[in-house]
C-alpha cells in the first residue's frame, strides 16, 4: 500500500490568508523554523495505480496537480487514477473539495448515511457531483462496521482491501439545519478509518473530541496511525486571541497535559504515530519550539505535506 500525504494542516491551511499569529507572521516573515502546509488531505494506492482519497479537502485540486501519480491516465480524452473518496465527517474542509471533482467524472464516494443525507439533502450544491455518465456512485460505510473492497469483476476473489469504520463521539457540522441535526444519530458524524491490505494497516482520524478505548485499541494495533494533532493545549484558541471555545469544544482532544493524546496513546505500542490536521497556531510547528522537541520527544511525528511511504 503507497500512502501520500497531500495536506496536513487543520482548516485554514498554514499560514492561514487572515491570520496573524504568531506562527502565521513568523511563516510569512522567516522569523520561525517551519513549513508551509495545505489542508489535510490523504491520498492512498493499494496497487500504486488506482488511489482513494481520504476526505476532499478545499485545497483539493492543486494537491491533485502536485502530485503526478494522480494526473489523467494517457490515451483516454478524460479520466483520473482516483477510485474513490472516503469521507470521515461532513466538515467543509473534509467535503469542500468533492466541488474541485466536479467535472464529469464518476468514482465512487464511501460516506455514512447521515454524510450522504447532509450532502445530498441540505447541500443541493453537492448534485454537480452527479452529472457524470455514470454519476459518482455512493457507497456507505457504517460504524463499527467492515467493508471489503475488491478490483475486477470477480466477486468469489479475494477483496484488494478492507475498511473498517469506528464511531468518533464527534458533532455535526454547524451548517446543518437544527432539524436535520436533530436527526441524525450522532455515531455517524465523524468515524475513524482502517485500512488493511496483506496483513499492514493504517488508521486514520484526524479530528477527535476524546480519547475513548475503543479507537485507541484500534489506533495501537495498527502499523500506522495519523492522528489528531490539531492543538498543542486546551485553550490555545483563547489564549491567542484566535476564538473563544477550547480545543475541546472545537472536538479535538489537545497533544499536551495528563489527559493529552502525547500522554494518553499507549506507550507500548509499537504503531508509527504520525500527528496530522495541525492548526496553525500549533507551537510545535516551529521545529525550534519545545514543543515541537516534546512531540518527537513523545514519540509522534508530524505530518508534513508531500510525505510519503509504503507499507
Ligand atoms: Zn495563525
Amino acid at each position: 500500500m503507497r500512502i501520500k500525504v497531500l495536506g496536513s494542516a487543520a482548516g485554514g491551511g498554514f499560514p492561514q490568508w487572515n491570520c496573524a499569529c504568531r506562527n502565521c507572521a513568523g511563516l510569512r516573515n522567516g522569523s520561525i523554523h517551519a513549513m508551509p502546509r495545505t489542508q489535510t488531505q490523504l491520498a492512498f494506492s493499494p496497487d500504486g495505480v488506482v488511489w482513494f482519497l481520504l476526505g476532499a479537502s478545499p485545497d483539493l485540486r492543486s494537491q491533485i496537480l502536485a502530485f503526478p501519480e494522480l494526473m489523467p491516465p494517457a490515451g483516454e480524452p478524460s479520466g483520473t487514477p482516483i477510485g474513490g473518496v472516503f469521507l470521515y465527517s461532513a466538515d467543509v474542509d473534509s467535503v469542500m473539495g468533492l466541488l474541485h471533482l466536479r467535472e464529469f467524472q464518476s468514482f465512487f464516494l464511501f460516506a455514512t448515511p447521515s454524510i450522504q443525507k447532509t450532502l445530498q439533502t441540505e447541500n443541493r450544491v453537492f448534485d454537480v457531483l452527479h452529472r457524470a455518465d455514470p454519476p459518482v456512485q455512493w457507497q456507505t460505510l457504517s460504524p463499527g462496521g467492515r467493508l471489503a473492497c475488491r478490483f475486477g469483476e470477480d466477486p468469489s476473489s479475494p477483496p484488494t482491501f478492507l475498511c473498517s469504520s469506528i464511531a468518533l463521539s464527534g458533532s455535526y457540522p454547524d451548517y446543518l439545519s437544527t432539524e436535520l441535526r436533530r436527526s441524525l444519530p450522532s455515531q455517524e458524524a465523524v468515524i475513524a478509518l482502517r485500512f488493511e491490505q496483506s496483513g499492514k494497516s493504517f488508521f486514520f482520524a484526524p479530528s477527535f473530541p476524546e480519547i475513548s478505548g475503543e479507537w485507541l485499541k484500534v489506533a495501537a494495533s495498527s502499523n500506522v496511525a495519523f492522528l489528531d494533532g490539531t492543538f498543542w493545549s486546551d485553550d490555545e484558541l483563547l489564549a491567542t486571541g484566535r476564538g473563544h471555545k477550547t480545543s475541546r469544544e472545537m472536538g479535538h482532544v489537545p497533544l499536551s497535559g495528563r489527559d493529552g493524546l502525547l500522554a494518553q496513546f499507549p506507550s507500548d505500542s509499537a504503531t508509527r504515530k504520525i500527528l496530522i490536521h495541525m492548526n496553525n497556531t500549533n507551537p510545535a510547528l516551529d521545529e525550534n519550539s519545545a514543543e515541537h522537541r516534546a512531540v518527537l520527544d513523545a514519540g509522534f511525528e508530524i505530518a508534513g505535506d508531500g510525505m510519503e511511504f509504503t507499507l
